[in-house]
């Protein structure tokens, strides 16, 4: 068997949020697992359930209490200032909200070109070519260049995101809810658009959603948390209703009886 690299590990991860009281809440308690190259690790969890937490820490957006993380075997939670800037472009992150996510005042050829002239990877007189091909990847016309965020829709916004998360090559791109505002056909385009991208590029995908039927769909594995806590983790090819845990099931059955939900509006309007 082929064991493709290992490009992240995480051990025992963990964050104790400081509350006012002088208590602590343990968003992430102590999680472990590995990525491998070019794969999709899906991460489901009921809201609050320390998903965002735990890829803030990987990003280096929050600071960690305890345990470490390694891209390519080194040790990324203790590097220096300069040593992190060099590490970025590796791992790169689509947020959920996508208007918000993109600044309001820069045009989309200044979004998805500032992350090449921030790493000095490009030239201004290569800018207009470097932005169609960037559009182009995420299936966006040229005609797009000189708009504004706000004149686009949640799915060319996410697209945009894509295209500058993209812009340096990333490793790893992280995707936090970054379907979940969408329309659910906005939402299998895009996760489509990230699939066929993954195969071109060979990046990893860590990819957070609510959904857990939706991330079975594409996903190799799936970890599942719970209240801070690694409950689950499920391989490709093993069906929902295979695991044991008690917490997964519960998150099958709510998936499960929301379609049954769906399916009784239909059969009823049907009827009207
Ligand atoms: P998820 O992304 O799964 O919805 P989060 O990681 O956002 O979960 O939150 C996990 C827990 O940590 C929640 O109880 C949340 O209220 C808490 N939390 C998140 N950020 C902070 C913070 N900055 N200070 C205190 N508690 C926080
Ligand atoms: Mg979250």
């Amino acid at each position: 068997m082929i064991v493709n690299e290992i490009i992240l590990e995480v051990k025992n991860l963990t964050k104790k949020y400081q509350l006012p009281n002088e208590k602590f809440l343990t968003a992430c308690n102590e999680i472990s697992f590995q990525v491998e190259a070019g794969k999709t690790i899906g991460i489901v969890g009921e809201s609050g359930s320390g998903k965002s937490t735990l890829v803030k820490m990987l990003m280096g957006m929050e600071s960690v209490t305890a345990g470490e993380v390694y891209f390519r075997k080194q040790n990324i939670l203790n590097l220096n200032k300069q040593a992190l800037w060099k590490l970025r472009p590796q791992i790169q992150m689509v947020f959920q909200s996508p208007v918000a996510s993109l600044h309001p005042k820069m045009k989309i050829i200044d979004i998805v070109t500032e992350p090449l002239f921030n790493y000095k990877r490009l030239k201004r007189s290569e800018k207009l070519a470097k932005a169609k091909e960037l559009l182009a990847m995420v299936e966006l016309s040229e005609e797009f260049l000189n708009r504004y965020p706000h004149s686009l829709s949640g799915g060319q916004c996410q697209r945009v995101s894509i295209a500058r998360a993209l812009a340096l090559k990333p490793a790893i791109l992280i995707c936090d809810e970054a379907t979940s505002a969408l329309d659910v056909s906005v939402q299998k385009n895009i996760v489509d658009l990230l699939l066929k991208l993954q195969a071109e590029q060979k990046m990893s995908i860590l990819f957070i959603c609510h959904d857990l039927a939706l991330v079975h769909s594409f996903a190799h594995k799936i970890l599942v948390m719970e209240k801070g806590v690694l409950v689950d983790e499920l391989s490709e090819g093993e069906s929902l209703t295979e695991s044991t845990e008690e917490y997964t099931q519960a998150l099958v059955d709510s998936v499960f009886s929301l379609k049954e939900i769906k399916r009784n509006l239909q059969i009823n309007n049907a009827r009207k």
